[in-house]
């Protein structure tokens, strides 16, 4: 949710300057053209089997093969496997995908209540920096 870091120092091509895992994944409205792997947000021109549909075997929402990892990892679609099986993915209505990144959100508050209040903030803090009236 931050805008850019500014470095306090000259940084050299490629250098790694810190590492940072997201809180929670989704796509955007711009996107939602795409259709994107619900257990590890590979884009479909990515799947390992291009062109077939394949299921998360839980919830049915678009998963890049049936092995995928991010499915069954807790951390990633696990947990939200129950709450996606009460939302079937219409046929042909990507726009559903959009839902992901808000009930991601809402599992986070429920299930982390700090690491909300976090991203609560940051939230609120970058919408100061973009609009400080
Ligand atoms: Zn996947
Ligand atoms: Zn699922």
């Amino acid at each position: 949710m931050g805008y850019y870091v500014v470095a306090t120092r000259d940084l050299k091509a490629n250098e790694e300057i810190f590492t940072e895992y997201p809180s929670a994944i989704g796509c955007s409205h711009r996107r939602r053209q795409r259709i994107y792997c619900i257990g590890c947000n590979l884009k479909d021109e990515f799947f390992p089997k291009h062109g077939r549909l394949v299921q998360c075997p839980g919830c049915s929402w678009q998963a890049c093969h049936e092995e995928c990892p991010g499915l069954t990892d807790p951390l990633r679609h696990a947990n939200e496997c129950e709450v996606m099986k009460q939302l079937p993915l219409s046929d042909g209505d990507l726009r559903q995908v959009c839902q992901i990144f808000p009930i991601r959100c809402m599992l986070i508050q429920r299930d982390n209540p700090q690491l909300f209040a976090m991203m609560k903030e940051m939230g609120e803090r970058a919408l100061k920096e973009r609009d400080p009236k």
